[in-house]
């Protein structure tokens, strides 16, 4: 069995090889401390170095973007794709535009990518892509010009049955049309070469939804298994883009009441609950005008703002993380449970350090890790493949229906390989050896490559 000794020399070698990379040392340090134990029992793992292997990326594309603003002044930036791992299907993950993009985050998420796809049991590899663009405060025009010139290099690497990209923080439908439609204009191929399009041009229903949605799907699986349910529990989501809004949206046709939602600037904190109608307030602020969370004030003065703070200190049942990595800290995690929180489920990837994780875990509430969470969203981008590879379009009732089975299963997956022998499910644990198995098969049959 592995011991916390080789733990700290597996992560010591890791550190060494990749200097300067916080955030992928935490996400290999949260996924080795389940398989290397794991590993250890199951020698044909260990002989062949699969996990060994897993932290090295098959390759990391790093390239200039070189683009012009409304000024006329020529602009630089650095774009990525970091190619995890193609063992079970094509490399497949969102770009990022955001300022703090670094090579350490997009290795993070590229690696928490291929264990994610593996549970979805979808025929996907890992991957993750993205560029320091702040798109905030920028023209249509700008940003347009952006995502042409970031395609411009990216679409070299990419491709249907190769990397098959989608959004995330920063990249919505506008953006993955912007860059759709500059790979259209290189290749002179149609094919489903991103995933997010547009519904007329071989996007999927359900697929804005999904994410947030699956999210909540995944919380009432957990409560469902300790004979509970979402309706009438207090929910605190921080975020307002896209998981955030579907999420909320969710939870409210749950039954359960939202309490908050939050942006780069602070908490919007609304003690009467967020109801479906300022939940369209709320889309029609962030997704048409561009605006701050803190306009909603404007239409509902009886809610609160509280500036630079995020939503965990406020008493509530259940938490969604759903804006950015490493938004729960351990003091949020430990205010978080001695105000009664029973679970949290993570929308946006890795958004509970380690401290906080620790919380959760001795307090034994529900947690749902990112990778299991949040995998509905690559789950329906999947099944967007499979419409485009098939030149069909499947409606959003059968969408949702699969898209609810998906998350049940993983669900299950993370009970089989995470209960103890006293009953109760690490889910975390649960994610990691059952993402981790799948992909490992697969590299055992090919050999070393
Ligand atoms: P959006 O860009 O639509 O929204 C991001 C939200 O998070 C905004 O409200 C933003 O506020 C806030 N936010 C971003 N960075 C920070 C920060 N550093 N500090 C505080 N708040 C911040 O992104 P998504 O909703 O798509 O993604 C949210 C999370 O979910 C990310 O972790 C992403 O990786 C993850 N995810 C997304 C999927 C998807 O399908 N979109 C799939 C799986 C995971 P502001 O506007 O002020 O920046």
């Amino acid at each position: 069995m592995a011991t916390t000794a080789q733990l700290d020399d597996f992560m010591q070698g890791l550190i060494r090889r990749n200097p300067g990379e916080p955030e992928f040392h935490q996400a290999v340090y949260e996924v080795a401390q389940h398989v290397l134990p794991y590993v250890a029992a199951n020698p044909k793992y260990e002989r062949e170095q699969i996990f060994q292997r897993l932290t090295e990326p098959d390759r990391i594309v790093s390239f200039r973007v070189c683009w012009e603003d409304d000024k006329g002044q020529v602009r630089t930036q650095r774009g990525y794709r970091v190619q995890h791992s193609n063992a079970i299907g094509p490399y497949k993950g969102g770009i990022r535009f955001h300022d703090n993009v670094t090579q350490s985050i997009l290795k993070f998420l590229a690696f928490e990518q291929t264990f994610k796809n593996s549970l979805t049991g979808l025929p996907m590899g890992g991957g993750k892509g993205g560029s320091d663009f702040n798109p905030k405060g920028k023209s249509d025009r700008e940003i347009m010009r952006f995502c042409q010139a970031f395609m411009t290099e990216l679409s070299r690497h990419i491709g249907p049955f190769t990397d098959v990209p989608a959004g995330d923080i920063g990249v919505g439908g506008r953006e993955v049309s912007y860059m759709f439609g500059q790979y259209k204009r290189l290749v002179n191929e149609f094919t489903g070469v991103l995933t997010g399009k547009g519904l007329s041009y071989g996007g999927s229903e359900i697929r804005t939804e999904a994410t947030g949605y699956g999210v909540v799907y995944f919380m009432e699986d957990m409560l469902a298994r300790q004979g509970d349910g979402l309706k009438g529990k207090r929910c605190l989501v921080s975020g307002s883009g896209n998981v955030a809004q579907y999420a909320v949206e969710k939870l409210i046709q749950s039954g359960a009441v939202v309490l908050t939602v939050s942006d780069s600037s602070g908490t919007l904190y609304d003690p009467d609950g967020i109801t479906a109608e300022k939940l369209a307030h709320i889309k029609h602020l962030k997704e048409v005008q561009r605006a701050r969370i803190n306009a909603y004030l404007d239409t509902y003065p009886k809610a609160e703002f509280l500036p630079d703070r995020k939503p965990w200190g406020i008493p509530a049942d259940l938490a969604f993380p759903c804006a950015t990595q490493n938004e729960v800290l351990g003091e949020d995690a430990q205010q978080l449970v001695a105000n009664g929180c029973r679970g949290v489920s993570e929308g946006a990837n890795m958004p509970s350090n380690k401290d906080a994780i620790d919380v959760f875990q001795q307090a034994r509430i529900l947690y749902a890790p990112s990778k299991a969470a949040n995998a509905g969203g690559v789950a329906v981008s999947g099944l967007e493949m499979t419409q485009n590879s098939m030149r069909i379009s499947w409606s959003r009732d059968e969408l949702n229906q699969r898209l609810r089975v998906i998350m049940r299963d993983i669900h299950e997956k993370c009970v089989r390989y995470g209960t103890g022998d006293d009953g109760h499910v690490d889910y975390l644990k649960g994610a990691n050896i059952a993402g981790f198995v799948k992909v490992a098969d697969a590299m055992l049959a090919y050999g070393i490559v």
